[in-house]
């Protein structure tokens, strides 16, 4: 793909794709419901959308209302979760769209059934239950209390009862097997009260790659969809990278020893003669401010590894280019991705900014141009991010 931008985002629907079937094939019977929030881990949520209803999902989970919003009004019209919580002010919006939103406690089960009831709607509800991670959710004693408020409230309908893992170590924590028979039991509770077993859901991308049994009725994964395994997911299951970070060299300069670079100066030039170049993507396109003071910051020039010098500004950032003879203004950088024989991942790049790498991803600014395609055919989808 050619440089028409200053920084830009290769996303191949492809890999995203075969990302989505080899999950399908872990999950087994179980329905693969993918995770959009942070307008998909920074691939761009409405594209990505798209192509799960191509690939026939059959719902997505996503952080908020107003990402559930901006998925309505691009025309998405599958079913949608909203993960966490709502807020009063967008449950007339979700009720005319047709959200799903969880619900963590019997305050919030009035709350919301006062506002479907007074709106004539009927609103899809999942029951939270915090098993251990310790953030929204209803102790495991209360499930029973609020799923009796859920099945005498005629407004609200229980579509499923989920949990939320805090281990990225996935099954190979032990505490991930605790949340997994807390779940259980007032899974059991429920469907004794109701007579019936609610839809179950409890699976992240590290409890569904390390064999998670039963794994329920379906599963939520997000980073692994991208191609991005957590380092502690350590076996190799196939997945493919989506997205790669571009940028392009805007300015070259030789400079004398002694000089500084940057922010504070915090990099200093040491050889007689040292060749630098910058490039036009900083902190705010999602390059950590901090990437390039430990020495380890690294991109791709003409398959060569550059290190980035000094501190990242928000619009800009240089780099020693000296060994790579033949650079020049226009050339192609990679911050993630492949480049000839080289390649960094999102992990790499998350490992030396001292961060993880769903941070990375999530963090691309939206002046980085999305560009969607499929194994190197371009396509012609949205870049959600530059309308308004
Ligand atoms: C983000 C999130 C997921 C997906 O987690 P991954 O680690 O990206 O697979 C699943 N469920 C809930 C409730 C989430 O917030």
């Amino acid at each position: 793909m050619d440089s028409q931008h200053r920084a830009w985002a290769e996303i191949n629907l492809g890999a995203f794709r075969r990302n989505l079937r080899r999950t399908r094939t872990q999950a087994g019977k179980a329905a693969v419901w993918p995770v959009l929030k942070a307008n998909a881990y920074g691939h761009g949520a409405v594209a990505i959308a798209r192509t799960c209803a191509e690939e026939g999902v059959e719902r997505l989970g996503v952080g908020d209302s107003s990402e559930a919003m901006q998925l309505r009004y691009s025309g998405v019209e599958l079913p949608l979760l909203v993960l966490g919580t709502v807020i009063d002010a967008e449950v007339p919006y979700l009720l005319e769209h047709g959200v799903e939103v969880g619900v963590h406690s019997e305050s919030r089960v009035h709350a919301l059934g006062n506002v479907a009831r007074e709106h004539g709607k009927v609103l899809g509800v999942h029951l939270k239950v915090d098993t251990g991670m310790g953030r929204l959710g209803m102790r495991p004693e209360a499930v029973l209390r609020v799923a009796r408020a859920i099945s005498a409230e005629p407004a609200l309908q229980l579509r499923g009862l989920m949990t939320h893992f805090a281990s990225s170590q996935g099954t190979r924590d032990e505490f991930t097997d605790g949340q997994h028979a807390l779940f259980l039991a007032a899974a059991a509770e429920v469907s004794n009260e109701l007579g019936s077993r609610p839809t179950l859901h409890s699976a992240n991308s590290a409890a569904l790659f390390t064999g998670l049994d039963p794994v329920g009725d379906a599963v939520r994964p997000g980073i692994t969809l991208f191609g991005i395994q957590p380092d502690n997911l350590g076996a190799e299951v196939g997945l493919e990278t989506v997205l790669s970070l571009r940028t392009q060299i805007v300015f070259i300069k030789d400079i004398p020893a002694g000089t500084p670079v940057g922010y504070e100066g915090r990099w200093t030039s040491h050889l007689p003669k040292t060749r630098i170049a910058t490039l036009p993507i900083g902190y705010n396109d999602g390059v950590p401010y901090r990437f390039g003071l430990s020495g380890n910051g690294q991109v791709l020039v003409r398959g060569q590894r550059c290190p980035l010098i000094g501190s990242v500004s928000m619009d800009y950032c240089s780099i020693d280019i000296s060994h790579v003879t033949d650079a020049s203004t226009g050339d192609v950088v990679t911050f993630i991705g492949q480049d000839g024989r080289e390649s960094i991942s999102a992990c790499d790049v998350a490992r030396v900014a001292g961060t993880i790498p769903y941070e990375i991803t999530c963090r691309l600014g939206s002046r980085v141009k999305r560009c969607y395609h499929e194994d190197q055919v371009t396509i012609d989808a949205p870049d959600n991010l530059l309308k308004p």
